[in-house]
């Protein structure tokens, strides 16, 4: 990847968190933990490449207008709230 490619490309990290991802979370989409390695392995790969990384949390205090709609969910203080990636272990050589 060129430079100026590189400069094009964006990681975007949208609500990769233990309510979503987990099967233990409250709004789980079913399977979805498979994903999980991959998306490590995509996350380690654009801070390799320096490619910049967006994340963003859904985050909720108790009593929020969204749970008229979703049951309760990532709450603030929670591990629930937490991101379910890491950078993964992988070395480049
Ligand atoms: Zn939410």
């Amino acid at each position: 990847m060129t430079n100026l490619e590189r400069t094009k490309a964006v990681f975007w990290d949208v609500d990769t968190q233990v309510d979503f991802l987990h099967n233990s979370g409250k709004l789980c989409v079913a399977g979805s933990e498979s994903i999980i390695p991959n998306l490590r392995t995509l996350t380690s790969l654009a801070w390799e490449q320096s490619i910049p990384l967006v994340a963003s949390v859904c985050a909720h205090e108790d009593n929020d207008e969204e749970f008229q709609i979703f049951e309760p969910h990532c709450l603030i203080g929670t591990t629930a709230k937490r991101k379910s990636l890491k950078r993964s272990s992988r070395t480049s050589s």
